[in-house]
């Protein structure tokens, strides 16, 4: 077994433990094994997105720390695709290997309040907020911020991932119901110009490496779609970087991080939010990168020298839905006409509506025009006539 501690590479034909099971995972299964690495999954789940291309998936829940520690062993590193592990599902996997990046940032980015406390002691320019414990509390803090408002439970995990718009008093209570009635963040509404995304990696020496900012129009808060470069001012991008690199120093992040901001409509940012992996705005360098998201997640991890970041062309990505399988299966065949449209499935059972089942990713001489082939070659896919 390798020391927890090493800081060895962990050379190709090493198994590597993925915590989570998702289509991060199966992405970055994919990256690995390309690589000649064996990679080992584990969560409560059977059947999965990862453990469908994995070598060896282990079914366990999260809190099952024995299964936990047995599968950590058998790895020479673990990393995750899915940051709401339990804090002892993280330590009980550094008693046996190194966990990358460490719990210590799980910790932090699980939960929004500790997260924004981070960024803003960091002076890291983030959307004003207050911490909300109560209806009384928020009344005080929707006086403070102001409305239209936005609470959010506190934590990720929390089951219903409760988010409501508050545009009058009189909805503070069936707010305060929809995060379920705990700690929650009430956040200033931000009417923005748009979203972009900076994903970037940062190696065990500090070398850092970035893939610009992309980006992102959400529909019904999920990500619909994402297009690279980002059609903002290199003003915009080079300040954006310039903090996502702050982020990663200040975290100390061995691995991929994703900075989700807003761009104001004075061209301030302002942080929305950290995923400490890699993220759905950064699968279009599956395809039109050098070296792409996940390829960087296993060379931060493995303590590999991290990847080039060229960008072969412009880049849309769209998100496929469980809601296309309304009509029955999508036209597989009339999506993948489109010319320089790739198809990535994630070999998920069940489609339900808002689910993440797949994505098209669009390489064109110019953004507008992969963002137009990614429309056209979605719109191709479903039965409905559009
Ligand atoms: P979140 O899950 O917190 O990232 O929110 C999902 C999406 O909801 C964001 O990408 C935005 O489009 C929107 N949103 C979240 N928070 C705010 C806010 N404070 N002001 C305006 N829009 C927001």
């Amino acid at each position: 077994m390798r020391g927890v501690g090493s800081r060895d590479p962990v050379l190709p034909g090493s198994a590597i433990g993925v915590l989570g099971s998702g289509q991060l995972g199966r992405m970055f299964a994919i990256a690995a094994r390309r690589m000649g690495y064996r990679v080992h999954t584990l969560s409560p789940d059977e059947d999965t997105p990862t453990g469908q291309v994995a070598d060896v998936e282990i079914n366990a829940p999260y809190e099952d720390l024995d299964a936990v520690r047995k599968f950590a062993s058998e790895v020479s590193v673990v990393t995750f695709e899915f940051e709401n592990v339990p804090a002892a599902t993280a330590a009980a996997a550094a008693e046996c290997a190194p966990v990358r990046p460490s719990g210590h940032i799980l910790h932090t980015t699980q939960h929004r309040l500790r997260e924004k406390n981070f960024l803003s002691r960091a002076g890291l320019p983030v959307t004003p907020f207050r911490r909300v414990e109560s209806i009384a509390g928020l009344e005080q803090a929707a006086r403070e911020l102001g409305l239209p408002a936005i609470l959010k439970s506190a934590d990720f995990g929390y089951d219903g991932k409760g988010q409501f718009r508050i545009t009058n008093e009189s909805e503070f209570e069936a707010a305060w119901q929809t995060v379920g009635g705990r700690e929650a963040v009430l956040e200033a509404f931000i009417n923005f110009e748009c979203e972009i995304s900076v994903v970037s990696a940062r190696g065990m020496q500090g070398e850092f490496v970035h893939y610009g900012a992309t980006e992102n129009r959400h529909r019904n808060g999920i990500l619909d779609i994402s297009i690279a470069p980002a059609r903002v001012e290199s003003a915009v991008v080079r300040e954006a970087v310039e903090i996502a690199r702050s982020v990663l120093e200040k975290l100390d992040v061995v691995g991929v991080l994703c900075v989700e901001f807003f761009v104001c409509k004075d061209g301030r940012l302002l942080i929305n939010e950290l995923a400490p992996r890699p993220h759905n705005s950064g699968h279009f360098t599956f395809d039109a990168n050098l070296t792409s998201q996940f390829e960087q997640q296993l060379r931060a991890a493995c303590l590999l020298p991290l990847g080039d970041v060229t960008q072969f062309r412009p880049a849309a990505m769209a998100n496929l839905l469980g809601d296309l399988w309304a009509d029955g299966e999508p036209d597989w065949a009339a999506g993948v006409s489109v010319a320089d449209v790739k198809l990535h499935l994630y070999g998920k059972l069940t489609p339900r509506p808002g689910r993440k089942m797949g994505h098209l990713t669009a390489l064109s001489g110019t953004a507008e025009q992969a963002l137009a082939d990614a429309n056209r070659a979605r719109c191709m896919l479903s039965r409905i006539a559009s």
